[in-house]
């Protein structure tokens, strides 16, 4: 029977991570995803300054080669109200493929000295080995599940095939040809949208040849009339919306678990799998990255408990920020308190530039809030 030290289960950001940094280790490691690479993943693509740092800093990796765009300008559009408001700063929001990004991310991975078995799914764990579609029984001390959010390795751990409910995004890629948002075209650059949906939000991220729409509910109560309202969010953008009714995707977005289910025994779970997207922004490739990263450094790292150095890891560096997400997603969506802020960031851009600097990493959401209600100044929109 094969043997490795590590098998990661899924190739996609989280599970690259982890490779890397398990490989240049020294550590025998099996990458084994279901789809061969390059593959479409359904993402807005958008990624924030902060990853980029992680990129850079952990895996010397640079995001350059697979930049189709970036921007330093974000704005904030509402059903009720229209443009609300718009800023331009230092800080930058750069859009990938996913096809491209993941395949580059996994070849790292492999240029690092990971096997990588592709197009073979993991079926099932027994007794600490993975059974693959094709009839391998593969062995290994330690298994990360980075199979995003339908993991077959959380649901081994749960010790059920049931799949938990999770609020849905859905996307569609929408040629300039039929968008009449970007008119003027100076405000090419990502615009979120609010009023759709109760609690969760629009998006209009640019790319070179097209431009990426996509809703998405933050709780499961939203999901029931998301394509219904995914439509009028259409209609505001697009000259034409019966063009692209039918190539509109769907994908669950698995928002933050608590931190309940990140592993046990040899079993550590990173990204979708753990539940790590940011529970206000739906932000999940840096969470995906960063987690990843977390879990081989807690295999290399310690004797004895892996999952509890991972579980402190994890803990430390994100629970807080999640719990802060958690509330300001609660406040922020209450009827009278979001109609109070859009009209606040309808007379002030200060809003979006201190978005701009949560999103970059620059600062929580504390010290936003705390930053934007102290600073007098009023900044123009765009
Ligand atoms: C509509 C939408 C838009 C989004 N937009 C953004 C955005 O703009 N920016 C952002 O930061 N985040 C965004 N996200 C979130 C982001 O896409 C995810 O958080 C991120 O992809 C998580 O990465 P991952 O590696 O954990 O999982 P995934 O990227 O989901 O990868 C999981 C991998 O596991 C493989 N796999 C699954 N099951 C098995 C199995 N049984 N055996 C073998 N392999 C398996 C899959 O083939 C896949 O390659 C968006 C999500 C959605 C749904």
């Amino acid at each position: 029977m094969e043997k490795y030290d590590v098998i990661i289960v899924g190739g996609s950001c989280a599970g690259s991570a982890a490779g890397i940094t398990l490989a240049k280790a020294g550590k025998n490691t099996l990458i084994i995803d279901k789809a061969r690479f390059p593959r479409e993943k359904l993402c807005g693509g958008m990624i924030t300054e902060k990853t980029a740092k992680l990129l850079q800093k952990t895996y010397s990796v640079s995001l350059e080669s697979m930049i189709d765009s970036r921007y330093n300008a974000f704005g904030v559009y509402h059903t009720d109200f229209g443009r609300i408001s718009s800023y331009r700063s230092d800080q930058t929001l750069f859009m990938v493929h996913r096809y491209d990004f993941d395949d580059f991310f996994l070849q790292e991975a492999r240029k690092a000295g990971c096997t990588a078995y592709l197009g073979d799914e993991v079926m099932e764990i027994d007794r600490g080995k993975i059974h693959t579609a094709s009839g391998r029984v593969i062995s290994a001390d330690y298994i990360i599940g980075a199979d995003g959010c339908h993991s077959t390795v959380r649901k081994e751990l749960r010790g059920t095939k049931n799949d938990e409910k999770f609020p849905l995004g859905l996307e569609v890629n929408i040629g300039y040809d039929n968008l009449k948002f970007y008119v003027p075209p100076e405000d090419v650059f990502p615009w979120v949208f609010f009023g759709y949906v109760k609690i969760g939000y629009g998006w209009v991220f640019p790319k070179k040849d097209f431009a990426t729409v996509g809703i998405a509910g933050l709780t499961h109560y939203d999901d029931k009339n998301l394509l219904v309202a995914f439509r009028r969010l259409l209609a505001a953008v697009c000259v034409d919306p019966s063009r692209i009714a039918r190539k509109i995707k769907g994908h669950p977005v698995p928002l933050n678990n608590h931190f309940k289910t990140l592993g046990a025994g040899n079993i550590l779970l990173v990204g979708d799998a753990a539940r790590l997207v940011e529970p206000l922004t739906g932000e999940g490739i840096y969470f995906a990255i960063l987690s990843g990263t977390f879990a081989a450094q807690a295999i290399l790292t310690t004797q004895g408990d892996q999952v509890q150095t991972y579980n402190v890891l994890v803990k430390r560096h994100l629970r807080g920020l999640f719990a802060q997400a958690r509330l300001a997603r609660t406040l922020y969506f209450n009827r009278w308190i979001n109609t109070y802020a859009m009209c606040k960031m309808s007379g002030n851009a200060k809003w979006c530039k201190y978005f701009l600097e949560l999103l970059s990493g620059e600062m929580d959401y504390c010290r936003y809030f705390k930053t934007v209600l102290k600073d007098r100044t009023v900044y123009p929109s765009l």
